[in-house]
């Protein structure tokens, strides 16, 4: 940040980039902010105060997610990485990630984990969308639109996603996962028709 100033009650933030790629995120709200490092790199969450109750499990996920793709796919390639919880009435995602900063909606943010099925959809968001950083449109590889990118862009998130899911509940949870997504694709195809998922 360049300048902050305050003038007839509202905040202005000027802010300057080197560069910026292939898009970039702004959020603004009263957050509470959970600080934290993996080796030199800044992690933040930022969290509306009354959803406190998943932060230590998604900051646990963050630096597991961090070791696991910077020993398999290199280094992280930003100084920060910040995760903020957004409003539900944002539709259309569960999260989303954009460079350096990775955005979730709060109907997934303060889910109670200890109810329903036992998954563990803290772990999977974490992994899944801080490995976009690695895969996908943000600092490391943009592919073209067109047949096949999807396996770059989603099928390698997909991968390490599963990685991380087997690393923390084991082969057979993870098995148990592979068959809700090879399901949800089933289902789907019907409406976008089928796809080859090797192209
Ligand atoms: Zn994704």
């Amino acid at each position: 940040m360049v300048e902050k100033n305050t003038k007839d009650n509202r905040n202005y933030f000027h802010y300057k980039a080197k560069n910026i790629p292939f898009r970039f995120a702004v959020s603004s709200a009263k957050y509470a902010i959970q600080k934290s490092k993996y080796k030199d790199i800044e992690i933040e969450v930022l969290y509306e105060p009354k959803h406190y109750q998943n932060i230590s499990h998604l900051m646990k996920s963050i630096k597991n997610t961090m070791l696991y793709c910077e020993t398999n796919f290199g280094k992280y390639p930003f100084k920060t990485i910040r995760f903020a919880e957004i409003s539900s009435f944002t539709r259309g995602f569960a999260a989303t990630a954009y460079p350096a900063t990775i955005y979730i909606n709060e109907k997934q943010f303060h889910l109670n984990l200890t109810q329903g099925e036992g998954q563990d959809t803290i772990n999977e968001l974490a992994a899944h969308e801080l490995s976009h950083q690695w895969w996908g449109h943000n600092a490391q590889m943009s592919p073209d639109y067109r047949e096949g990118s999807g396996v770059l862009v989603e099928t390698l998130e997909q991968y390490t996603q599963l990685m991380l899911y087997k690393n923390e509940y084991g082969n057979e949870k993870m098995l148990e996962m592979v068959k809700l997504y090879q399901d949800m694709f089933d289902s789907e195809k019907a409406f976008s028709g089928e796809e080859p998922l090797l192209t």
